[in-house]
């Protein structure tokens, strides 16, 4: 096995192809929040795919990764992350990490961050790359994410980086009073909408943000 590479120099490979994402993000998709900006410019993208589809990893679109799961589009990164409102005293709860990528674009932003997959696998290698890139203030664990992670309750943002049917209840049950959930929701698991939930006094408001296409949420209180 070959050693790895030391952040920096992960930083400094595809410098160029990521700077040319993050002006996307901000001149044609819109991205405003200039801490979100700085996130994704700072997180080597590249590291969190298979080497094979290094080339692409800046490019305006998902990629897979394994067990047919994939890494979201730049923009829908940037966007979740934008709508959570995040600083740096914020505890996030993360569903879906997947490949670790959002969770490493949201240690930037947040205090702490606490990830969960469902594909133990997954979990694993996430949590390696996380740490191999020099954040510890990131953890990621597998387990059915529906259900949340009450023990580091309650959180001032959670996201959701796969589709379910309904905002799932013990998620708003573990969001702050005044906390953002983003969530993709459909009526069937192949296409959703983006929806941001903010908890109130007695109980939360939704607000839409367009269609998308987010692999299943599955788990008890998502998809069977
Ligand atoms: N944000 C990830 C991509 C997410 S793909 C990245 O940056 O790479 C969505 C992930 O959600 C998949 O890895 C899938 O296994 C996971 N997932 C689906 N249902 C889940 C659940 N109930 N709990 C935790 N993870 C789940």
């Amino acid at each position: 096995m070959s050693p790895t590479p030391r952040p920096s120099a992960l930083q400094a490979e595809y410098r160029i192809p990521r700077e040319r994402m993050v002006e996307r993000l901000r001149d044609y998709y819109g991205i405003r929040d200039p801490k979100v900006l700085d996130a994704v410019g700072l997180v080597p993208r590249h590291f969190f795919v298979s080497e094979a589809l290094r080339g692409r990893a800046y490019g305006d679109h998902a990629l897979p990764i394994d067990f047919n799961q994939t890494i979201s589009q730049p923009f829908i990164v940037a966007r979740m992350t934008e709508l959570l409102e995040l600083d740096k005293k914020s505890r996030v709860l993360e569903i879906g990490a997947g490949s670790g990528y959002q969770t490493a674009v949201l240690a930037q932003l947040a205090a702490q961050v606490y990830a969960i997959e469902r594909i133990g696998e997954l979990a694993r290698e996430a949590h390696a790359r996380i740490r191999e890139l020099g954040i510890y203030d990131a953890t990621v664990k597998a387990f059915d994410g529906t259900l949340g992670w009450n023990a580091h309750a309650p959180y001032d943002g959670i996201l959701v980086a796969a589709g379910g049917p309904q905002v799932p209840d013990p998620l708003i049950a573990q969001l702050k009073t005044g906390g953002r959930l983003v969530i993709p929701i459909g009526e069937t698991r192949e296409s959703q909408k983006l929806v941001r939930a903010l908890k109130t006094e007695s109980g939360y408001k939704l607000e839409e943000y367009g269609p998308c296409q987010f692999v299943p949420l599955i788990g008890q209180h998502g998809w069977r």
